[in-house]
């Protein structure tokens, strides 16, 4: 799939918060903590996966023909 600048900059944006996010959960690794991170990291990926589909949406470069829907 043909995707522009934008489109990477905004998963790229994610994939750091969640990285930063796991790296914090394993720290709390077998404690409570832990466990509310994890749930944090799970929609912080769902919150991604919206983000790029509303792009992928209204963007006019990104080419969606090849978008499994
Ligand atoms: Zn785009």
């Amino acid at each position: 799939m043909k995707t522009c600048r934008q489109f990477s900059n905004v998963r790229e944006e994610h994939e750091r918060e969640i990285g930063f996010m796991i790296g914090r959960s394993k720290q709390h690794e077998g404690k409570p903590a832990a466990k509310a991170s994890a749930v944090r990291v799970r929609s912080a990926k769902e919150q991604m996966a919206r983000a790029l589909n509303s792009h992928l949406r209204r963007c006019p470069e990104c080419d969606t023909r090849s978008r499994r829907s």
